[in-house]
């Protein structure tokens, strides 16, 4: 095998092994395979809730697509629905749990700590915007 070859081979290697992990190692993909167990686990089409492990309010739920979306920066238009499906969730949710009033925030870049998309509906405590 030629040199430029190799190095194409193993670039593709380390790529498909990349993946691979992100998938099996990824917290909320095994929450979503059922593999790892959390409190009040709502299933709803092709998206999963949960209360966070730890809230930064009251009600702080998190609203997680089953399959692995790594973040906002790496979206595509084929993941359009599984988006509609985690407002529609966070809608439902809200309705249920009576919520006068609640937000949905994603974080990105450095700010996001779990790298599978995920949604926080917030609820119940007084954000500080001047802090954020
Ligand atoms: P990020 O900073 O990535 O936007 O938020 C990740 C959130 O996931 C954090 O609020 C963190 O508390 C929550 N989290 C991380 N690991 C687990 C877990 O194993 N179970 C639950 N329920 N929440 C988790
Ligand atoms: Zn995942």
């Amino acid at each position: 095998m030629k040199s430029a070859e190799k190095i194409k081979w193993a670039a593709k290697e380390a790529l498909i092994r990349l993946k691979y992990m992100t998938v099996s190692s990824c917290i909320f993909c095994k929450i979503a395979n059922g593999k790892q167990k959390v409190k009040h686990i709502i299933k709803s089409g092709s998206v999963i809730a949960f209360d966070d492990i730890n809230p930064v309010a009251k009600v702080h739920i998190l609203i997680v697509p089953k399959k692995h979306i790594e973040s906002v920066s790496t979206l595509e238009s084929k993941n359009a629905h599984d988006l509609i499906e985690m407002f529609k969730t966070a809608a439902k949710i809200a309705e249920s749990k009576k919520l006068e009033a609640f937000r949905l925030t994603f974080n990105g870049g450095k700010f996001q700590h779990v790298p599978h998309l995920h949604m926080h509906l917030l609820a119940g405590s007084k954000i500080d915007w001047s802090k954020l």
